[in-house]
């Protein structure tokens, strides 16, 4: 069967064995954030509906989940934000009724949890991880370029009322951006949004490879240390290497690096061209990036990798 829908599994630093599912079509965001690996958001909304049917999805799980696979987590990501997609409930509920050995993660970006009715879909979920990058609106519009009328406080408080409400753990991500969020005033700010949210673990990440925007960098080693141990959070970074995750496929290594020898490609043409999701592809651009087997230079049409 080929899958639609779901992608992986991933080699995922946090989560292990990851299998993902992609809710939304590329890229559907309420965001537009300047770090996204997905590329620009082409979809600015909040609009929440069925953006892909949920009969294909469950078909997939079914079909995917019928052999009993070894994963650690089942895990709702992809090309944008996936609690944009109006049944997700139903999705996390037929796993949970039907595969209760699994565990569900959701990644998100947090923006809709003002709504009860948004929090109430998670309910049955694992594991929450959302991301919140900045501490005042100011930083928020620059660097997660939000739809009009998302407004940082309503987020705050429905990421407050979500950990009020939700059983499950929540792992607060916070993406460093040089220049932006790593100020001393943002980080104050930031600190304070987060003894509001209380979550269970709180965890920094950085540029791993080039973004939606060429100017933004990683943060150095030593400032992501500084920052970690202001806000009491671990550094994501830090991890293992993705080789060592069990799910790292040679295959799809090796598949990477025989097309990156015939020509430069983006990250969508190796997506395109090897019929790989495009988060998946990007979680191993980043391992070949780290044992120094490519490298990448921007381009017309955004960044190139190539064989070094
Ligand atoms: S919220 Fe996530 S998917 Fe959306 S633009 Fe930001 S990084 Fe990309």
């Amino acid at each position: 069967m080929k899958y639609k829908h779901l992608f992986g599994p991933v080699p995922s630093r946090r989560l292990g064995v990851s299998l993902g599912i992609d809710l939304v079509p590329h890229k559907t965001c309420t965001l537009n954030c300047v770090y996204c690996e997905c590329g620009k958001t082409t979809n600015l909304t909040i609009e929440r509906k069925e953006y892909v049917p949920t009969d294909e999805i469950l078909n997939e799980l079914k079909h995917y989940l019928d052999e009993s696979p070894a994963l650690d987590y089942i895990t709702f990501s992809g090309s944008g934000e996936p609690m944009l997609h109006i049944k997700i409930s139903e999705i996390i509920d037929f796993l949970k009724n039907n595969h209760p050995k699994y565990k569900v993660a959701v990644l998100t970006n947090g923006t809709l949890f003002y709504n009860k009715g948004v929090r109430d879909e998670v309910k049955n979920a694992d594991l929450i991880i959302p991301s919140l990058d900045a501490g005042s609106c100011e930083i928020f519009k620059k660097i997660n370029r939000p739809y009009e009328k998302l407004n940082l406080n309503e987020v705050v408080e429905g990421l407050a009322a979500l950990r009020k409400e939700f059983p499950g753990e929540i792992w607060l991500e916070i993406f460093v951006v040089p220049g932006l969020n790593d100020t001393v005033d943002e980080s104050q700010k930031i600190k304070e949004i987060i003894e509001k949210i209380n979550p269970d673990k709180i965890q920094l990440n950085t540029l791993d490879r080039p973004g939606t925007e060429k100017w933004v960098m990683p943060a150095k080693k030593e400032e992501l240390e500084k920052i970690a141990s202001f806000l009491n959070a671990e550094i994501i970074a830090d991890f293992k290497p993705r080789k060592k995750i069990k799910s790292f496929s040679k295959d799809i290594e090796g598949g990477i690096i025989s097309t990156l020898r015939r020509r430069p490609c983006t990250a969508k043409d190796l997506s395109e061209i090897l019929g790989i999701h495009l988060n998946e592809i990007n979680k191993y651009l980043q391992a070949l990036i780290e044992t120094g087997k490519i490298n990448s230079k921007e381009g017309e049409r955004g960044t190139f990798f190539r064989i070094k």
